[in-house]
């Protein structure tokens, strides 16, 4: 018998990679019995590298497969959703529009508005990557109201957040030199090193290359591996 899923926003960036190895390998003590469903919104923003960060998931499973193949059983196949098909719920438009309009978030719609709706849809709590940094992010928004399971306190949180109820934050108080302790204990940080955040990416050759400087490169601690593309 399998525990309930635990349902993961993967990208196959720092974040997402880490809060699904760490359910994966770190706590599956803990968590002898409960699958990882991860899930991967399509088409959720113009600047997301989709091929590269794909291809990132694939190779990240095929390694947790060869390495960890006890575990890899309890890695589910992900889920993706087209948000270019998905109509956003009106509470979720303005919730993100009030966040845009006091400086909050950069743009009144973006990944996280699929983030917000996205549990809605599949009718399960999913959880986000999001973690303990500076700057204007989903994380900085929820982080005064979350309670001890990780999500929004309803009594607490005013309604421009609440839109973010169905998903839970099991990383926004650890940073991302935590994760990398961590994951350098479990022996994994390898894995880490693999994931993708770039959004400028440059191509030399057969070559993708992060860029080394963009904010997403920058916040990660150690730069992404070069990948080799055939086309
Ligand atoms: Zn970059």
């Amino acid at each position: 018998m399998y525990q309930d899923a635990i349902w993961v926003y993967w990208t196959g960036g720092y974040d997402s990679t880490f809060v699904v190895l760490n359910f994966l390998i770190a706590k599956r003590g803990e968590l002898t019995r409960a699958r990882i469903q991860p899930v991967y919104l399509q088409k959720c923003d113009a600047r997301r590298n989709s091929d590269i960060e794909q291809e990132t998931m694939q190779e990240i499973r095929e390694t947790i497969l060869q390495r960890y193949p006890e575990s890899a059983k309890y890695l589910l196949p992900t889920i993706f959703v087209d948000c270019s098909k998905v109509k956003l719920d009106a509470d979720i438009q303005s919730g993100m529009w009030e966040l845009y309009k006091m400086k909050r978030l950069r743009y009144p719609k973006s990944q996280y508005s699929y983030i917000a709706q996205a549990p809605r849809l599949l009718d399960h709590v999913i959880d986000s990557g999001a973690e303990l940094a500076p700057g204007t992010c989903i994380s900085q928004n929820v982080r005064p109201y979350i309670n001890k399971q990780f999500m929004l306190e309803p009594r607490r949180t005013p309604w421009y957040v609440w839109i973010f109820r169905g998903v839970r934050f099991p990383v926004v108080m650890v940073t991302k030199q935590q994760m990398w302790d961590l994951a350098k204990e479990k022996g994994f940080e390898d894995l880490l090193r693999r994931s993708w955040t770039c959004r400028v990416p440059k191509r030399i050759g057969g070559r993708v290359l992060p860029c080394g400087r963009c904010a997403l490169c920058k916040e990660r601690l150690v730069l992404a591996v070069i990948r080799i593309t055939t086309n």
